[in-house]
């Protein structure tokens, strides 16, 4: 059976994690600043911390540009909940705006719309690896907190890659993500003073020099091991054809579904913009019915999920902040009517031509009969 997402592991990983093993330095070792340098100089960025996961280091990115309690943080509703979770874990508020039609990423004008005195930075999502506007977000004169976390290898028009543009860049390394390290996650930092400060709250509130008898500041514990570090070492030496083999599933997909004219495929790289190539998201026809289409898929063998629902209208966003349909119609209508196909590195030209056959198959019986 075709999974929905497959790691690329093999046995350079299996190496790397049993001389860490061997070592008996499992954390705090000489792995996590060797990964931190490598994913550094990998996107162009002065500084990366590594942390346990993307979402740490999206907490962590908030705190340094400041958000604290009672503040706003403009983001996007189309997103994975982490990014608008992690401005509640510091008490600010996410304030939604709605996307771009094309990119699926916030819109620039309606979060300028969405700022108030009470906004303390701006959240884009580079969502399926596609770049976010930047160079519009940049003009809005806020702090930038990037949620990178499906954007490893995208590039901006302007040639600098995502993560690498100063701002405080959050990576995530999940299973299913362009690199892996189990869980894990890497903070990118345009400034030293940020680095530092990452530094300590991802471990306990320690400063460099202070060894363990004082914390001067509250901490966390969002280390990432050695073990998990020597993995993304050998992950980052793979991206590179990792990211090319995505590209490749994705022009497969392009072609064996071009002929389904009521299904829309990720947008095509425009403006200068490189795709880092993360999840194939179909929009069905809007009649199709989402679910029962990803039903019928599944009954054929073929695993599908719906690829985003909106966070606005998650029963706990809904609860907490009287959130309802309505609000952000773009992110609504795509969030309705999204789908992420099986995609990974390593899969064949047969198998995207038959995740394709049962996809045309469904929908040209749903579409027939759209009410069964
Ligand atoms: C994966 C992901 C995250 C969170 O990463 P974790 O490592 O699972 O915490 C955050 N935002 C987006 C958009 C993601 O896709």
């Amino acid at each position: 059976m075709i999974p929905l997402a497959r790691a690329v592991l093999g046995t350079e990983e299996e190496a790397a994690i049993l001389e860490v093993l061997r070592s008996g330095q499992l954390s705090l070792g000489p792995r996590v600043p060797a990964f931190e340098q490598a994913f550094a100089a990998r996107v162009g960025a002065p500084h990366a911390s590594a942390v346990s996961s993307g979402t740490a280091a999206l907490h962590l990115a908030l705190r340094a540009v400041g958000v604290a309690d009672g503040d706003e943080v403009v983001t996007s509703p189309f997103s994975f909940v982490a990014s608008a979770n992690a401005v509640l874990f510091e008490r600010a508020r996410p304030v939604f705006a709605d996307i771009d039609p094309r990119t699926l990423n916030l819109d620039p004008e309606a979060a300028a719309a969405a700022v108030t005195e009470r906004t303390r930075a701006i959240l884009p999502v580079h969502i399926f690896g596609y770049p976010a506007d930047l160079p519009a977000f940049e003009r809005m004169d806020l702090p930038i907190v990037e949620d990178a976390c499906e954007a490893l290898g995208a590039v901006h028009a302007d040639g600098v890659k995502v993560g690498g543009r100063g701002h405080p860049a959050a990576f995530g390394f999940y299973p299913n993500k362009q690199m892996t390290t189990g869980e894990g996650g890497m903070l990118t930092l345009g400034s030293a003073e940020h680095k530092e400060r990452v530094d300590s709250e991802r471990n306990q509130g320690r400063a460099p020099d202070m060894g363990w008898l004082d914390h001067d500041r509250l901490g966390f514990n969002y280390r990432l091991t050695d073990l998990a570090s020597a993995l993304g070492l050998v992950q980052l030496q793979r991206l590179d054809g990792m990211l090319e083999a995505r590209a490749r599933v994705a022009g497969w997909y392009r072609e064996a579904l071009a002929g389904f004219e009521e299904l829309e495929l990720p947008c095509e790289d425009a403006g200068g913009d490189v795709r880092g190539w993360f999840v194939f998201v179909v929009q069905l026809p809007r009649h199709a019915g989402r679910d029962d289409t990803i039903r019928a898929l599944s009954a054929r063998g073929i695993p599908s999920k719906p690829y985003m629902p909106a966070i606005h209208l998650m029963s706990f966003y809904r609860e907490r902040f009287g959130h309802r349909e309505g609000e952000f119609p773009v992110c609504e209508d795509v969030a309705a009517r999204s789908v992420a196909l099986p995609f990974f590195p390593e899969m064949t030209e047969g198998q995207v031509a038959e995740v394709a056959e049962a996809l045309d198959s469904v929908l040209r019986t749903r579409l027939a009969s759209p009410t069964t």
